[in-house]
């Protein structure tokens, strides 16, 4: 089996996509937002993650966690 990594523009777009929703699907998601977070940005309380935004938007009431 092979991998065509130069064929149809398209199809590669396309598995890129997909690869891209699959990773995105592991990431954890941010407690507050629901979002996914997708780099290191995020900080990880307990057993739940906050992402970059919601701990600038919550710093005061997420600091009382830590
Ligand atoms: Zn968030």
């Amino acid at each position: 089996m092979s991998v065509f990594r130069h064929g149809d523009p398209l199809d590669d777009f396309d598995r890129l996509d997909l690869e891209q929703s699959r990773w995105l699907e592991r990431r954890p998601k941010c407690k507050v937002c629901g979002e996914h977070i997708q780099d290191e940005t995020g900080i990880h309380i307990e057993d739940y993650w906050i992402c970059e935004q919601c701990i600038k938007d919550n710093r005061e009431s997420i600091e009382d966690y830590e």
